[in-house]
Order: C-alpha cells, then sequence, then structure tokens
C-alpha cells in the first residue's frame, strides 16, 4: 500500500493559527514581537528564503525588519549591525541568513548574535542547552521534523532513527532532537560505506544531503516513516528532494513531499522562536 503523505504546508498552516492567537495575546499586553533579518548579498535563494520568512511573520502579525546590505561589506561592520540589534529592545530575534559571503566567518557572525535572540537556534550556547536538555531556542528545520514525527501519533522512544547528512544546521542537531526523546540514532555522511544496508535498518530515515533522489526504494525498509529536507532545483526548474518520491511511497508508511514538506514547518518554529523571545526578553 502506497505511504500516506505527511502534509507539512497544512501541518505549518494549522500551528501558524495557534501562534498568531499568541501574538495577539502578546500584543494585548503591549508587547510586539520583531524578528529582525540580516541579507547579506544577492543570492537568489536566499532572497526567497528571506521574502517567505518576512510574509509568514507579518501573516501572523510579527513585525519583521529587513537590513540588506551588499556582498562586499566587511565581517566588522556586520558585527557592528548585529550588537546594535542585541541592544534593540523592541527586536526579539536575529536571524542572518546563511550562506553568507567568503570574507566572513560565519561561526563569528553567528557567536556575536545575543543568545536570547537567537532564533535561529544556531549559537554554540543554545546548541549546548539542547544537548543537555535544557530549555532553549531549538534549530528550527530540525525542529519542525520533530514536530511532524510527533504529529503521527508514534512511539518515538526505541525506535531506529537513521539521520543522513550530518551538517551543523540539519543533521547533527535533528539526531540530537530524536534522541532526547529515547530513539536510537545512527549518522550517515559521505564517507558512510553501504549507506543502504544502514538506511535499510530505519524505522524513521531523515535525510538532508542535498543530492536529487540519492534514495531510492532499495534504501527503505518496508513501513519507515521517511523524512525528505533536501531541496534542489533541477534544470527544468522544478524542486525536488532527496529522496525518489515515486518510488520509495510504495514501500514507506509515511513521506513527506518536497515542496510543501519540511519547508513550511522550518518557517513555522522560527515564528515560534520569535514569540518565545518576545515572551522571555520581556518577562
Ligand atoms: P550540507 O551540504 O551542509 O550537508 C550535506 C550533508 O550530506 C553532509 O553531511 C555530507 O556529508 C552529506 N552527504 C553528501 N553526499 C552524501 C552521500 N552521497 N551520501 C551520504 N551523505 C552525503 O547541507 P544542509 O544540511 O545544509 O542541507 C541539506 C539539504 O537540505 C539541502 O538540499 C538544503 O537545501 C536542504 N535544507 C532544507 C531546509 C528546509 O527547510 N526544507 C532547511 C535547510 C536545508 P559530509 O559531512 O561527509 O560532507
Amino acid at each position: 500500500m502506497a505511504a500516506q503523505i505527511i502534509n507539512g504546508f497544512e501541518l505549518a498552516k494549522e500551528k501558524r493559527t495557534q501562534l498568531a492567537k499568541e501574538v495577539e495575546q502578546l500584543k494585548q499586553q503591549g508587547i510586539e514581537p520583531a524578528l529582525a533579518v540580516i541579507l547579506v548579498g544577492d543570492h537568489p535563494a536566499s532572497q526567497s528564503y528571506v521574502k517567505a520568512k518576512q510574509k509568514a511573520c507579518e501573516e501572523i502579525g510579527i513585525r519583521s525588519i529587513l537590513l540588506t546590505f551588499p556582498s562586499d561589506i566587511s565581517e566588522e561592520f556586520l558585527l557592528e549591525q548585529i550588537a546594535r540589534l542585541n541592544e534593540d529592545r523592541s527586536v526579539h530575534g536575529i536571524l542572518v541568513q546563511l550562506p553568507l559571503p567568503k570574507q566572513m566567518n560565519e561561526l563569528h557572525i553567528i557567536e556575536a548574535i545575543a543568545p536570547e535572540k537567537d532564533v535561529d537556534g544556531f549559537h554554540p550556547l543554545n546548541i549546548g542547552r539542547m544537548m543537555t536538555g535544557q530549555k532553549t531556542f531549538l534549530p528550527c528545520t530540525p525542529y519542525g521534523i520533530l514536530y511532524m514525527v510527533q504529529s503521527l501519533q508514534v512511539d518515538i522512544a526505541g525506535k531506529h532513527v537513521v539521520v543522513v547528512g550530518r551538517s551543523n544546521i540539519v543533521g547533527k542537531p535533528v539526531g540530537q532532537l530524536f534522541l532526547r526523546e529515547h530513539a536510537t540514532v545512527t549518522y550517515c555522511h559521505s564517507r558512510t560505506n553501504d549507506l543502504a544496508a544502514i538506511t535499510r535498518q530505519a524505522d524513521i530515515l531523515i535525510v538532508a544531503v542535498g543530492k536529487p533522489k540519492l534514495i531510492t526504494s532499495p534504501y527503505v525498509k518496508e513501513g519507515a516513516i521517511v523524512i525528505d529536507v533536501g531541496v534542489n532545483r533541477l534544470e527544468s526548474g522544478k524542486l525536488c528532494g532527496d529522496v525518489d518520491f515515486d518510488d520509495v511511497k510504495e514501500v514507506a508508511s509515511y513521506i513527506t513531499p518536497v515542496p510543501k514538506g519540511v519547508g513550511p514547518m522550518t518557517i513555522t518554529m522560527l515564528l515560534h522562536n520569535t514569540i518565545q523571545a518576545a515572551r522571555e526578553l520581556h518577562k
């Protein structure tokens, strides 16, 4: 039987309705949640991601502030802008759209963001808090993935979660979040030997690689839950995930599509974190 599709778009819509109510409540207390987004350069994908984040903020009543700078600014200048936003009490969340131009050290920039305004959840302090089970901002894509799997009402404890990809923003933290939920977690990456032998053991398979249709049905156990994080633009202009959707849906129990899968949940969790930041900063 073909897999059921996890509709990230619909889940995101439901969650955003609830978040809009939370924004309304904060406004009644005189707090207007605000997110500052910094975009450096004119990378087309980054521009479209930033636009989508701004639109999502506006739809639920979060004030969005966009700061755009040319790609040749210095790291020092960018650090000054971040310091100014850190001090600004009317700004609750700060997000620097990645990737940054080559002359900048991304880690320096992320570490300059005040941890209490780091709504992307990339600051090392917040990552450390996540790994030690403390309350913090959870990174948006991993958090969105966990939310999607939890929405299926399956028991995550004891399940074998295989994560393909070990980036700092998706692969590594998503494995940690499932570990917190008592899953048994295995990480795979470009040096993994016999990838299919490992992915075939997964009850929950999370793929964050950036290679179109890398995962086909021989990589997937019958009945597995498959979460496709990849966003790849084909020559035709169409978007495609890292999973061969039509092939894998014949063996999986649940599968996320691309688009309308993980993407909308990522932005929703950014909204969630911004509201959390506004609430905490005004305590
Ligand atoms: P990175 O390029 O930072 O990481 C890719 C990972 O995949 C690396 O760990 C790499 O291994 C691994 N890898 C590469 N080739 C293979 C292979 N043949 N077999 C197994 N592993 C492999 O990517 P990101 O984590 O930033 O993003 C991954 C994908 O997710 C991209 O398509 C990106 O666009 C998408 N994305 C989607 C988001 C959303 O909201 N939907 C949000 C963020 C990302 P190694 O470490 O050994 O090099």
